[in-house]
């Protein structure tokens, strides 16, 4: 999985690839939590954050020429200030899904054991009175 990021410093987009813990900014080197920045898009191939990247430092440049849908998304969700769920939402992606994939699946389900009934009181033995002589 890559992910295009974005500095809050100095506002530089770059690629992640996979999930890391944390990860520097390229332009001014600011280590950031990866979990705590804005992802833009995430995609299944390198190629595809590229061609985000560049959509998106483009149209910063002033560029407004044909732009990708995640670009235009990103730059709305930057400016209105939405947070990943609702960007995630707006841009066609079920936002629990991907919680999901992110986390894993954390269930912690102890199955409680009850304690299985005790034997019944009282002895029972089979063998009962006197051998009866044949
Ligand atoms: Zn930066």
């Amino acid at each position: 999985m890559y992910a295009v990021v974005g500095c809050s410093d100095c506002e530089a987009l770059w690629v992640v690839s996979g999930r890391p813990e944390t990860t520097s900014c390229p332009r001014c080197g600011a280590r950031r939590r990866f979990a705590k920045l804005k992802k833009f898009a995430e995609t299944e191939d390198a190629d595809a954050a590229k061609n985000v990247r560049s959509a998106m430092v483009q149209r910063r440049a002033g560029y407004d020429g044909d732009l990708d849908d995640f670009a235009t998304m990103g730059e709305r969700a930057m400016d209105s200030g939405m947070d990943d769920g609702e960007f995630l939402t707006a841009s066609g992606l079920d936002a629990d899904e991907v919680a999901d994939a992110g986390s894993g699946p954390t269930a912690t389900r102890r199955r409680g054991r009850s304690r299985s009934a005790r034997p019944s009181s009282g002895p029972s033995r089979t063998s009962t009175g006197p051998p009866s002589p044949r």
